[in-house]
């Protein structure tokens, strides 16, 4: 970072890009408050026309919200004022990425802005069909590191499980689209054995990541039975799980499953968050009972062109994530799935991020910034380069503000033993790092 620069201000409580005019005042009179809307959680009081009847308790059954989901045209536009590049995208997903948006995400979306980060997520656009040759279907090469359906095995002692394909909300810049929605049913029995199979015949493996699709989508009864088979594996020392339900589905985290998954310690949740105007009262809620089940939470956040690529945003979202008691892990590098090219930004964007964080604010806010190799690979950390150069005995250094400093490398003092017989005598030469 330019000595002297600034971060630009978190303006707007929104932080989406504004439209012109009094759009608030707009959205109250298409949409005006009534006190039972109030009450429902996390709607911040604003329900779209189809939802006004609905009854507090089924507002906040997960189940009534997976239910409703909008996934057509018809229902969507009873709700958004969209735009004609949101209605091709509509036209155009079906036999592509599916389009399904929970009632709460939805409530959640400016109806007038087409800006609205939230709504830039989960609708399609026609963007969408653009193909660039940059494109492939399975972007980090997880097909072929795939021993067994369902299982990736990369890394020598992890593995990732992918349990469902379903999601509650579509992301629209999804890297497993190849997989995602198309039958919305989990993993079956018999290749759940094959993976427990697998797991038994490679000792190595000392941690499980259960993704998809979204693990926490199943029941709480097959997600613990899935939970227990593996943590009565010797060597599997550690159970994560990787999901967006908390976002999309706040509802989703019920007393029920957190003292489910409390038995199942140590257990880790990383939650996909993307802006920090998905952190409203009901993911709070969330966040903050899986937390009080002793649940270590962390962020994964993909880096999107028009969505969180602003650092200001991206401060605002780390920031807030903290509140929550969610670390801020991850962000990735958009991936090179087929039809996202106009989600990504250039690297340069995500290492500037990184260089406003870093020193900016708290350590624990600064997550790490990767590339997930193209084709498989892994994830690459890319930092900014705050070493100027190493010399022989010193490493000049710059820090958060540009200023520069050396640090002299140790004198170290090797030890020798003496070669006669006897007595024994200590040599120390000096050595130059
Ligand atoms: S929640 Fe994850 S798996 Fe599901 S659509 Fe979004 S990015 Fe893809």
């Amino acid at each position: 970072m330019q000595e002297g620069a600034k971060m630009e201000p978190a303006s707007d409580s929104n932080l989406s890009v504004p439209i012109k005019g009094t759009e608030r005042a707009l959205q109250l009179l298409l949409f005006p408050i009534s006190p039972e809307q109030k009450r429902i959680e996390g709607t911040k009081g604003v329900l779209p026309p189809p939802w006004r009847e609905v009854s507090e308790k089924e507002w906040n059954d997960w189940r009534w919200q997976l239910r409703h989901r909008i996934t057509t045209f018809e229902q969507m536009k009873e709700i958004i004022d969209l735009t004609p590049e949101e209605i091709e995208g509509i036209k155009q997903s079906k036999g592509r990425l599916a389009l399904a948006v929970t009632p709460y995400f939805a409530s959640q979306m400016d109806p007038i802005n087409p800006n609205c980060p939230i709504r830039r997520q989960a609708i399609p656009r026609i963007e969408e069909c653009h193909l660039s040759k940059n494109d492939m279907v399975d972007p980090c090469g997880e097909d072929k590191d795939s021993p067994v359906p369902g299982l990736v095995h990369r890394y020598p002692d992890r593995v990732l499980l992918l349990v469902t394909d379903q999601c509650a909300v579509y992301c629209r810049y999804c890297t497993r689209r190849r997989l995602v929605g198309s039958n919305e049913r989990s993993i079956t029995q018999g290749n759940f054995e094959e993976v427990l199979k697998y797991l038994k015949s490679h000792r190595k493996v000392r941690d499980v990541l259960l993704s998809g699709g979204d693990p926490l989508l199943l029941e709480n009864e097959r997600l613990e039975e899935i939970l227990s088979r593996l943590r009565a594996l010797p060597h599997i020392e550690l159970l994560r799980i990787g999901t967006r339900a908390p976002v999309t589905l706040p509802q989703r985290i019920t007393s029920g499953l957190v003292r489910m998954l409390k038995k199942y310690h140590p257990l880790m949740i990383s939650i996909h968050f993307t802006h920090p105007k998905e952190i409203t009262d009901s993911v709070k809620r969330a966040c903050n009972e899986l937390a009080d089940g002793g649940i270590p939470l962390g962020s994964q956040t993909v880096l999107l062109k028009g969505i969180n690529d602003k650092p200001y945003i991206m401060k605002k979202l780390v920031q807030e994530l903290l509140k929550i008691r969610v670390r801020p892990y991850y962000i990735y590098q958009c991936d090179l799935a087929t039809g996202t090219e106009h989600f990504r930004t250039s690297v340069a964007t995500g290492i500037q991020i990184i260089e406003k964080l870093r020193g900016h604010t708290t350590g624990y806010a600064v997550p790490t910034y990767v590339v997930d190799a193209p084709g498989g690979g892994g994830k690459i950390p890319v930092e900014p380069d705050y070493v100027m150069s190493r010399g022989k005995g010193r490493v000049v250094l710059r820090n958060y503000e540009g200023k520069v400093f050396e640090y002299p490398e140790p004198n170290i003092l090797e030890f020798k033993k003496a070669k006669s017989v006897g007595e024994e005598k200590v040599i120390s030469k000096k050595v130059t790092a």
